[in-house]
């Protein structure tokens, strides 16, 4: 009998025995939501992300929110960031009430490039969130000093980029807030969830607050402020207390797959490996590389084909720049707004790079393309 092909996804969520042995102790517990696993999964991120203070919420984009509202973001606000990344990073804006501005992208690393959002800042700029894209760090040095020479705030999306470094500190505590996503296909998951991080006390009381209706964190049925139901379980919190254990060793993997694939992939022609940065390291959320279709002899969508036959279903992160679609199109944005954010959204192509990704599975990654390449 023929075995079942072996086919490598664009992520594959971790879960061992462990993780599910604790999920029902918690259940079994009869402490489900807000209780002592939310309060520890807190406690061993803050301390992992190297910043003071941590308060866990529903979703990434939660998280954002959040995170936004503790800074003081409200209508009238114009808040800078990228068109080069998942929605909900400027849904956030919007759903603070604030007006979303985009700067574009540096080409190599995705990020937003910091000359583009000295552009961007006006007397209503009040915040910048900077994207760390597929795991690697902003230019964050740049952007702190915009920030400090025009009064504005930071609240990086670090919902790629957990455990990430820039000169030696993790990403979480290089701005004045930050946001990660616990998503199920994030480098540390907990099937839904997300993290604030803060070296500020005063802004995690309030994201506390704000996750629970706004209200007081000592007396209960008090509303101190307006707020949601962004509040964790602690089913979710108990994965992502497993699921943190393992990150340093996920991301080591997610390295060597990445060393792995450049290797070889430099060698083929009209493909552009990842570009890393000196001053940081690289998490690769997405290995991610571009496609020069005319010197690789096919175009993206022919390539994307290929590796389908063959098993291989790789992501294209992201198909199309934020301010091309309706929602941020009603702020005035048109074509060519951001040339660079336009032009890598038809280029790039992300490989599987998770850590359920073998070295055989590399090779075999590696072997469709090259064959490929060399086909006319
Ligand atoms: C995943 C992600 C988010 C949102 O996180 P959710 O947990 O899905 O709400 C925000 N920004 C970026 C860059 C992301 O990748």
């Amino acid at each position: 009998m023929k075995e079942n092909p072996r086919k490598l996804y664009i992520a594959k969520p971790y879960i061992d025995d462990l993780i599910c042995q604790d999920v029902i102790s918690v259940l079994k517990s009869g402490n489900i939501v807000q209780g002592p696993k939310v309060k520890q999964l807190e406690e061993e991120f803050s301390k992992f992300s190297q910043v003071m203070y941590c308060a866990a919420v529903n979703s990434g984009t939660a998280a954002l929110h959040s995170a936004l509202f503790a800074i003081g973001i409200g209508p009238g606000d114009e808040v800078i960031t990228t068109p080069f990344t998942f929605v909900a990073t400027a849904n956030s804006i919007l759903m603070a009430g604030a007006t979303p501005v985009f700067a574009d992208v540096d080409e190599k690393t995705f990020n937003i490039d910091p000359k583009e959002i000295e552009k961007k800042i006006t007397s209503k700029t009040k915040a910048i969130i900077p994207v760390h894209l597929f795991g690697q760090p902003a230019e964050m040095d740049k952007i702190s000093d915009l920030a400090e020479h025009y009064n504005l705030k930071i609240v990086e999306d670090a919902c790629q980029a957990h455990g990430a470094y820039y000169k030696n500190k993790r990403v979480g505590g290089l701005g004045d807030i930050a946001a990660f996503s616990l998503y199920a296909t994030k480098n540390m998951m907990a099937g839904e969830g997300g993290l604030v991080t803060s070296n500020n006390e005063e802004y995690i009381e309030r994201v506390k607050s704000f996750r629970h209706h706004g209200q007081s964190l000592n007396e209960g049925y008090n509303y101190i402020s307006f707020g949601y139901n962004y509040r964790m379980t602690d089913i979710n919190a108990v994965i992502g207390i497993n699921q943190l254990k393992k990150l340093e060793e996920f991301n080591n993997i997610r390295n060597r797959n990445a060393l792995l694939y450049n290797e070889a992939l430099k060698e083929i022609k009209g493909i552009e490996i990842p570009f890393k940065g000196d001053n940081c390291s690289h998490v690769y959320h997405q290995y991610t590389i571009k496609i020069d279709s005319k010197k690789f002899g096919h175009s993206r969508a022919d390539l994307v084909n290929e590796l389908n036959r063959n098993d291989i279903f790789p992501g294209i992160f992201y198909p199309k720049s934020l301010h091309l679609f309706p929602t941020f199109k009603e702020f005035g944005y048109k074509e060519n707004d951001f040339p660079v954010s336009e032009s890598v959204s038809n280029l790039v192509l992300s490989l599987p790079v998770h850590p359920g990704i073998s070295e055989n599975d590399i090779q075999k990654v590696i072997n469709v393309i090259s064959r490929f390449s060399k086909q006319s």
